[in-house]
């Protein structure tokens, strides 16, 4: 089965694509986790996407594409993925139902969580970050048990580059003339699944599994 996330940065996309990778047994692929491990390691690839997430810019289509469909050629992806951070513009969409047309196959599901500007724009501003763990917290709904520390592993917690108020509302414009438009693509497809993002995502992930049935 492969599923695409739709939705705001911020939207709470990487932990429904988490969930649904455990219950599904599908590989979790992130393609701000892939640029933000390359940056950790210092190679080409983080050197040049850097410099556009760290300005809330979205990586140039160019290094993006053929990252994506490499990694969803690998064995681990042949029962199927979890694809979350991409496609986020329409050329990326293309990209991909060709990727995938070549083989004869097709994206079955774009899970679309949904969250309202205003409150993505208060979770990014408070989210905190370990940078040695990668745990994730939240100055006012998930803090720390201590101010500013890691609770596991004790690691300073660090706020993302492209989190502070200004980036994230470019961001969010981003998401809105880029990234949006993606509803409409996946709907004339009749494959869109619709979760809230601002309510409890065990139990949200638990009422949309159903949904999502193995086509052939
Ligand atoms: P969020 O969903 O909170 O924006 P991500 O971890 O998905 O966070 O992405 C972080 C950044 O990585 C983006 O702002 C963008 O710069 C870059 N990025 C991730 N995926 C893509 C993509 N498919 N195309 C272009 N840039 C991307
Ligand atoms: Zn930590």
């Amino acid at each position: 089965m492969k599923i695409i996330m739709l939705g705001a940065p911020g939207a709470g996309k990487g932990t429904m694509a988490s969930r649904l990778s455990e219950r599904f047994g599908l590989p979790h692929i992130s393609t701000g986790d892939i640029f933000r491990e390359n940056i950790k390691n210092g190679t080409e690839l983080g050197k040049k996407a850097k410099s556009y997430m760290d300005q809330g810019l979205l990586v140039p289509d160019e290094l993006t594409c053929d990252l994506v469909t490499d990694r969803i050629g690998q064995d681990d992806c042949k029962k199927g993925f979890i694809l979350d951070g991409f496609p986020r513009t329409i050329n990326q969409a293309e990209a991909l139902t060709d990727a995938l047309g070549k083989k004869g196959q097709q994206i079955d599901y774009a899970v679309n969580v949904i969250v309202s500007d205003e409150k993505i724009v208060s979770r990014m501003s408070g989210r905190r970050v370990c940078p040695k763990c990668g745990a994730s917290y939240h100055l006012v709904t998930l803090p720390p048990k201590a101010e500013g520390i890691c609770d596991k592993c004790g690691t300073e917690l660090t706020q993302r580059a492209d989190d502070d108020a200004e980036t994230v509302k470019k961001r969010l414009n981003i998401y809105h003339e880029q990234t949006e438009p993606l509803i409409a693509y996946y709907n004339n497809l009749g494959i869109i699944v619709e979760i809230p993002g601002d309510k409890n995502a065990d139990e949200e992930v638990a009422k949309i599994a159903p949904l999502l049935v193995e086509k052939d």
